[in-house]
């Protein structure tokens, strides 16, 4: 037999994420007493009344294809989120229903990308943008950030990394690694010099919600019909509503994207999951009042790591204003991201991700998506590894 993989294929790199967490979770089956800050899911229940809705659904017998892009009422209650929350007006027609925030990226980039394209990604980034971009025979350029700028590219940066295959920027605020957050004029002057220079925009939002501090987001679609013009705004169920396992995401984007989007969904997925959908409208629809209570857990997890880890000779972190990780730096202990994260697994039965995952080897992340408990026990463990490191 010949088992040649393809080329698109073969050049991918499986995701570390999923690998640590599964390594940690067959740990925690044999017995070990693992700490997992690995995981990029909060660990809340999804709110009882999404739950009643899907169920109902499956009651009542909603469990057929639906039309590719999603039901009407879930693009419907998507478009009225887009504008109660973003000020961003878009027709139906305009949202694509996918299985996920990633599956959204990934038709943005099969629907945009061509061999030759360049895709403008700033490191730290979410591990499956370049994959994606990869997948889409394009060519992923990075832009270095470090924790001296929040991880945040500068527009001269971005000017600097623009060609003329440039293709897309991916801008992700609040940041999953970092938890960084731009401020509205950072957002709008990394928006101008995309309109100005023709450039499309990947805006990953699925944070938004989850903010700390004085943080503030704001749509880099939301500036003006220019701005709107360049951008396709990814969104989705996953984070602020607890629905990770639900696979539904959202993306709003001019008609012609739009349109493209629907046709590769309808030869590639088809429609997300019909129950789930039903679960999704009320996720959108219904109440909200279970973040504020999420919100406040998270940031009081936040503060505690903050300065515990801050508080670990050779650690300094950063602190972060939105999503659920801190990004601390590890360069000073002597080991790349990878060794640390392996031995401190095997040492302490820690699991955190790497920096290299992301495009940083002088850092890991931690998330927070876990008990106070943990993370106590867990920073601990870590400072006690540190300390071993430093002797
Ligand atoms: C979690 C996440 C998504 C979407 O995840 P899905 O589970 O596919 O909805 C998208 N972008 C970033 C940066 C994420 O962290």
């Amino acid at each position: 037999m010949n088992y040649k993989i393809s080329k698109r294929a073969a050049s991918l790199t499986a995701s570390i994420t999923l690998a640590i967490d599964s390594k940690a979770k067959q740990m925690k089956a044999e017995g070990i007493d693992v700490v997992g800050f690995g995981v990029g899911e909060p660990d809340f229940d999804t709110p009882q009344h999404i739950k009643d809705a899907a169920v109902k659904a499956l009651a009542e017998g909603f469990t057929k294809y639906t039309p590719a892009s999603g039901i009407p009422e879930l693009r419907q209650a998507a478009a009225d989120k887009f504008k109660r929350d973003n000020g961003l007006t878009y027709k139906p027609s305009q949202i694509i229903i996918s299985c996920g925030g990633k599956h959204s990226c990934y038709n943005v980039m099969m629907a945009l990308c061509e061999p030759g394209d360049e895709v403008i990604i700033p490191a730290p980034y979410w591990l499956s943008y370049p994959e994606m971009v990869k997948l889409a025979e394009a060519t992923p350029v990075v832009i270095e950030t470090s924790d001296k700028t929040e991880f945040k590219v500068t527009p001269e940066q971005l000017r600097n990394a623009i060609t003329p295959k440039t293709r897309l920027f991916i801008l992700n605020s609040p940041s999953n690694p970092t938890g960084s957050v731009y401020t509205p004029e950072e957002i709008k002057a990394l928006g101008d010099i995309c309109v100005e220079k023709d450039v499309l925009i990947l805006s990953d939002e699925i944070y938004e919600h989850l903010l700390y501090d004085d943080a503030k987001h704001v749509s880099v679609a939301s500036f003006s019909q220019e701005h709107y013009d360049h951008t396709i705004v990814v969104h989705g169920l996953a984070k602020a509503w607890s629905m990770t396992g639900w696979r539904i995401g959202i993306l709003a984007a001019p008609e012609p994207i739009a349109k493209a989007i629907d046709a590769i969904q309808s030869h590639s997925t088809s429609n997300p999951t019909s129950f789930a959908q039903k679960g999704a409208v009320a996720a959108l629809n219904g109440p909200q009042d279970h973040l504020q209570p999420w919100l406040a857990e998270f940031a009081k997890r936040r503060a505690y790591a903050f300065e515990k880890l801050n508080s670990i000779p050779g650690i300094s972190c950063v602190n972060a204003k939105g999503a659920f990780y801190l990004f601390p730096n590890i360069s000073k202990l002597g080991l790349n991201s990878m060794d640390f994260c392996a031995k401190l697994l095997e040492q302490e039965k820690v699991a955190a991700v790497p920096g290299i995952a992301f495009g940083a080897d002088d850092y890991i992340r931690i998330s927070y998506a876990t008990s106070m408990a943990n993370l106590q026990k867990g920073l601990e463990r870590i400072d006690k590894f540190a300390r071993s490191l430093a002797k």
